[in-house]
This record gives structure tokens, C-alpha cells and sequence, in this order.
């Protein structure tokens, strides 16, 4: 699923750097109607009349700029520092987690200025003592819109060249073939975002199906990636046991037992801000996804926002359930951390 988006804006600074210049010039020579924006101009907010239809646009237009390099954002407790490679997605996850941070309006914006945002990173590097690592995703899904920029191609590269920096980022997506023959030295762990099939059902639409997305994992650990699975969001309703139960079978049926792998699981339980609720009730107004404060316990995050978690005795009772099925089904993999 390559994004092709209806309309592409590109911020006129874009066009100082040559990949601004060559995607107007590609967009163009390919019928898409590109507007170039002023110095401070703002995107059309009302692409579409209502808060549904306006997200839906949102989602199908492409900004072209560039990125802020004067410091990262932490990515804790996935890496040390988020890397800016795009942000906003072309998926309609109902409980996407950038419903927090992007608001009504999710443009899909990619840089321009790959090459500043990995000098920024080296520099995070050499006044380190340790490994930095960079999460690549913390913004968007970044494998859409990789056909149009590289920034996934040239980040795996400049990594493997890095004796002290790591590389992370983490997909739903399955077109990965561009970046599977590439030399990436062990620095890049390269992941894939899965769920049950209740849950991708229900609420991740716009996304390739799980069967899909265990294909693709295959290829990439062929290819020599460190990689690993994010199960996320982790829905606690129903029979919840069994169809993780089932998702975890159905990696071992496409991926084996991963032994000699070096694969991680990141298991993250669902969570939502009033934001994101507001947000979600607004586009998706039949969602069934759990919202109710009275089954949750609020819990303030680290990026000043509250948000609305499982009960400590719940969480706890998951992370041994998570905990025993993946060491019975995949003896000597690794929790990376749970959340
Ligand atoms: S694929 Fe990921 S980033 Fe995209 S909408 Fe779904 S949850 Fe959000």
C-alpha cells in the first residue's frame, strides 16, 4: 500500500533542499494537484465540510517540508531519541495513537531534509559514552510514504556505518522488498505492529491483514534484521486470551518457533487520552472501542497529558498472561518491556 495522496502541499522552504525540488517536479509531471504554500500560509483546515470528512482528507494530503533538527524528543521506553522521518499516516487505525498528537487535521508530512536530520542524530552520538538508539516511528508509519522519500533507505544506511548508534521503526505495512537487500550491519531492528484478528477487524482499517504482515516479517528476518513484534494496542475485552492466544499460533505457524532469531516483543496495552476519545467519537462515531473511565485508572504521561489505563490488578494479571504464553510458544525471546 503505497500512499498516493489527492493533493500535495510543499512548504516553499522545501524547495531549497533537491528532494523538495523532485517530488514537486514528480507530483506535478504525475497530475496531482500540488499547491506550494508562503512562509507561515496555512493548509486549507476545512478540505472537506465535517470532522469526519475533514479527517479523511487530512489523511489522503501529502505535505512536503522540513523537519526541526534542534533537538529530539525522548522515545522512551521504546529508544532514547525520536528520529523525525515523517509524520501522520495514511491508516485508519480507530485507536491510532496519533489521535493525541495530530488532532482533526493528520496531514501526512514528509521531510525534505533527511540528510540534516541524520547529522543531528551523529551529533546525539559523539556526545554520548553509550549506544543512542532512534526510533523512527513515533510520528507515522513510515513505510507508506518511503517510495517517495527514501528517508527509511538512507537512515538503515547511515546506521550501519555508526559503531554507536541503533536505528528502530516499526510497521504495519508489507512493501518491503526495496530495503530487504540493503547493508544494514545489525543496526536497524526492523519491527512489524500486530494484533489479533478480532482487533484488526474491528479497528484498523486501511491496514494489510495479519497474514500479510507475518509474510513480510519472514522476509526481513531472512534478510538478517534484528526485528520483533509490537503487539499494541492490547484490547482487554472478550475472550481476550484466546485470540492472543491465537495471534501468537499464527506467528509460529508463518515465523517457526524464532529460536537463534533475534526477535523482540513490545507489548503495549490500550490507553487513550481525552483527546484522542474526543477525536475518535468525532470520526468514528459507531466505534466499539472500550472508552469508559469508570472500567480505568488515569495515569499522567510524560508528555504533560493524562491518559486512561487498565486497573494495576488487570495490568498485572496481562503481563503474566503475555509473559508465560510468548516464553512457552517462543522459548529465549524478549520482552523488551510492557506497558
Ligand atoms: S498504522 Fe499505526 S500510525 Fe497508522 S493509523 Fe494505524 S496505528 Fe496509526
Amino acid at each position: 500500500m503505497v500512499f498516493i495522496p489527492e493533493r500535495v502541499f510543499i512548504r516553499e522552504r522545501a524547495l531549497d533542499y533537491p528532494l523538495g525540488r523532485r517530488l514537486k517536479e514528480r507530483f506535478i509531471k504525475e497530475g496531482f494537484p500540488v499547491i506550494v504554500l508562503k512562509p507561515r500560509q496555512r493548509i486549507a483546515t476545512r478540505l472537506s465540510p465535517g470532522a469526519r470528512q475533514g479527517y479523511i482528507a487530512a489523511k489522503k494530503t501529502l505535505v512536503v517540508t522540513v523537519a526541526g533538527t534542534d533537538s529530539f524528543l525522548s522515545s522512551k521506553p521504546s529508544a532514547d531519541y525520536q528520529l523525525p522521518l515523517a509524520s501522520g499516516c495514511t491508516g485508519f487505525c480507530e485507536y491510532c495513537y496519533l489521535q493525541t498528537t495530530l488532532g482533526k487535521h493528520p496531514y501526512v508530512q514528509v521531510y525534505v531534509n533527511v540528510g540534516e536530520v541524520l547529522a543531528r542524530a551523529g551529533r546525539y552520538m559523539a556526545e554520548s559514552d553509550s549506544v543512542v538508539t532512534f526510533e523512527g516511528s513515533c510520528t507515522s508509519d513510515p513505510l507508506p510514504t518511503e517510495p517517495y522519500t527514501g528517508a527509511l533507505r538512507r537512515s538503515i544506511l547511515f546506521f550501519a556505518a555508526q559503531p554507536r548508534g541503533r536505528f528502530r521503526f516499526v510497521t504495519k505495512y508489507t512493501e518491503v522488498e526495496p530495503l530487504l537487500s540493503l547493508q544494514h550491519n545489525g543496526h536497524t531492528r526492523f519491527r512489524f505492529s500486530i494484533n489479533s484478528e478480532r482487533v484488526i477487524k474491528n479497528y484498523e482499517h486501511a491496514t494489510p491483514p495479519l497474514g500479510e504482515r507475518l509474510k513480510a516479517t519472514l522476509k526481513v528476518l531472512d534478510a538478517g534484521y534484528p526485528s520483533g513484534f509490537i503487539v499494541a494496542p492490547i484490547i482487554l475485552d472478550g475472550d481476550w486470551r484466546a485470540d492472543y492466544r491465537d495471534l501468537f499460533e499464527q506467528v509460529r505457524r508463518t515465523c517457526g518457533d524464532l529460536k537463534g532469531k533475534d526477535v523482540t516483543f513490545e507489548l503495549i496495552t490500550h490507553r487513550y487520552t481525552e483527546r484522542a476519545k474526543s477525536t475518535i467519537l468525532e470520526v468514528f462515531p459507531k466505534t466499539t472501542l472500550p472508552m469508559d473511565p469508570a472500567d480505568r485508572q488515569y495515569k499522567r504521561g510524560q508528555f504533560g497529558y493524562g491518559k486512561y489505563v487498565y486497573p494495576r490488578e488487570l495490568m498485572q494479571e496481562t503481563r503474566e498472561f503475555f509473559t508465560q504464553t510468548l516464553n512457552k510458544m517462543f522459548p529465549g525471546t524478549q520482552v523488551q518491556y510492557f506497558v
